[in-house]
């Protein structure tokens, strides 16, 4: 196991996990704009985020129509039954992902060495929670670790169950 050269500086990295489930057949798909982050994805997030810790959470980020509406879980983090969100498992191969999320116990949500090698081959959008994991404690990153404004906003989703916050 490899020490994760996050700021957390724990004995995990996620993302090898995505590594070992073939990232190959995952295409990360270039959007032609990001709008925003649906409420209720960003809700899961933090919350998938609240429940991992003090590990790491670590997911794939999809779109539709320039909304940020769904997180693939990678296996091994935390799970749950929520809407927002499919077993990494199940996804049909060639399903097109804009980038990742994943969440520093550490607190500090600025990427990483590693975090800004990832952004750099892999995805166009990427999300880092820091702890405690409240509504400000998190940032977006464009593949050259800039902050990007990513607004959260309020669309309806078919699945029920949406937790408010
Ligand atoms: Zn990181």
């Amino acid at each position: 196991m490899k020490r994760c050269l996050c700021h957390c500086k724990r004995f995990i990295q996620p993302f090898e996990v995505i590594g070992n489930l073939k990232m190959g057949s995952i295409t990360m798909k270039r959007p032609k704009r990001i709008e925003g982050i649906a409420r209720s994805t960003m809700a899961f997030i933090l919350e998938a985020s609240k429940s991992s810790y003090p590990k790491e959470f670590a997911g794939l980020l999809r779109e539709e129509e320039g909304i940020i509406k769904e997180v693939l879980l990678v296996p091994g983090t935390h799970s749950s039954g929520g809407g927002a969100l499919m077993d990494l498992y199940n996804i049909p191969l060639g399903i097109s992902m804009v980038g990742t999320v994943h969440s520093h116990p550490s607190g500090n949500f600025t990427p990483s060495d590693a975090d800004l090698h990832l952004f750099r081959r892999k995805g166009f959008v990427h999300i880092i929670t820091g702890y405690p994991y409240s509504k400000d404690s998190w940032s977006a990153y464009d593949s050259r670790g800039d902050k990007v404004d990513i607004p959260v906003v309020e669309i309806e989703f078919d699945y029920g169950d949406e937790e408010e916050w």
